[in-house]
């Protein structure tokens, strides 16, 4: 079966017709089959959603009960049988919960990687290499110059600013769903043991994080707490909270942002950012062209960010490479939810 019979782009996302479903759809639809809770994959108003636990739980938590008409859960590992079609989910690594959909149809597997990365990550399950006929890439950071680093080398960057000045509140602005919970763990993991501070829209969603046994430490809610007691003190933040007036409430805050995107300079001067921080939740060059050679693929369609160096690669190493022409999905800072309305948070 042609690869194009079995999943292809239409407005609404990723259609499988021979299954019957659509994969992270942006607009709603009968049957959704959703790789992780960032909202520009998990929205609400579906008929029926196919997704990992952690991940409807997400999707109840962002949107409420009422989210989608039926929901059902999916473990890692897993087959089922969709219409004509199998499908599987294995880890993509990105955040807690996230999948990638391999799509089987008579003997042809097309591996959807929605979002993903191949670097370590204490809160959520690691990344698999699923092999296959197709790979469907993400792109975010599909240019050679973005190369992450280790995360660990950035947490230390931190922790040595809170130690060079402890009169100074440091202010972390990290995507609400993973790259907090993720900056929260790697914090711990370099012994900082003190209590760390919540913006009020982190708390939900990182207190749900740990009722699935990842160990944050001490968490205290930054609403209501003295200016001077945050002193020495970090506090997570979404990434529009940190350039607001809700920063008044901190001594002389130290403005920090994990990010991918830090690699570039001149985004962390435009947003004002003092210690930019090079963490990501998505693969950078060398984890995707690694990651795509690792799969067997001999057909890689590339979505999902910054398309044409990925595909170039590709064809220089002799793979059938097409941008898939998706719209819709991107920076997940662009998808937070407001949060205006924790402006007193
Ligand atoms: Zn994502
Ligand atoms: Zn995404």
């Amino acid at each position: 079966m042609r690869p194009q019979d079995i999943l292809m782009p239409v407005p609404a996302g990723l259609c499988c017709k021979p299954g019957g479903f659509h994969i992270d759809p942006v607009r709603p639809v009968e049957r959704a089959v959703i790789t992780h809770g960032h909202s520009d994959h998990a929205r609400p108003g579906h008929g029926a959603v196919l997704a990992t636990q952690e991940t409807l739980d997400m999707m109840r938590l962002r949107y409420g009960d009422n989210f989608a008409r039926t929901t059902q859960a999916i473990r890692y590992g897993e087959e089922m049988t969709l219409g004509d079609v199998r499908i599987k989910f294995h880890p993509a690594g990105h955040v807690l919960g996230s999948a990638q959909v391999a799509v089987t149809c008579e003997d042809t597997c097309i591996v959807a990687s929605g979002d993903y990365k191949d670097a370590k990550d204490p809160t959520c399950t690691p990344f698999e290499v699923v092999p296959c006929d197709v790979f469907i890439t993400e792109a975010t950071f599909g240019l050679p110059v973005f190369r992450h680093g280790d995360a660990a080398d950035e947490v230390r960057k931190l922790l040595a600013s809170v130690a060079l000045f402890p009169e100074r509140a440091h202010l972390v602005g990290a995507y609400s769903l993973g790259k907090a919970q993720r900056v929260i763990a790697l914090l711990r993991e370099a012994g900082h043991d003190a209590p760390i501070y919540l913006h009020g829209a982190m708390e939900k969603i990182t207190y749900y994080y740990e009722s699935r046994g990842i160990a944050l430490g001490e968490l205290r809610a930054v609403k209501g707490v003295k200016k001077a007691d945050l002193a020495g003190t970090i506090t997570l933040a979404p990434p529009s909270a940190t350039s607001d007036v809700w920063t008044r409430r901190f001594p002389d805050p130290v403005t920090a942002f994990a990010s991918g995107w830090m690699r570039v300079r001149a985004r962390a001067r435009q947003r004002g950012i003092e210690l930019p921080l090079v963490i990501s939740d998505h693969a950078d060059w060398d984890g995707l062209t690694a990651t795509i050679a690792a799969t067997g693929a001999g057909e890689v369609w590339v979505t999902h960010g910054q398309e044409d160096a990925l595909v170039h690669w590709c064809k220089s190493r002799g793979l059938a490479a097409q941008p898939l022409d998706l719209v819709g999905y991107g920076d997940e800072e662009e998808h937070e939810p407001a949060v205006a309305d924790e402006a007193e948070a």
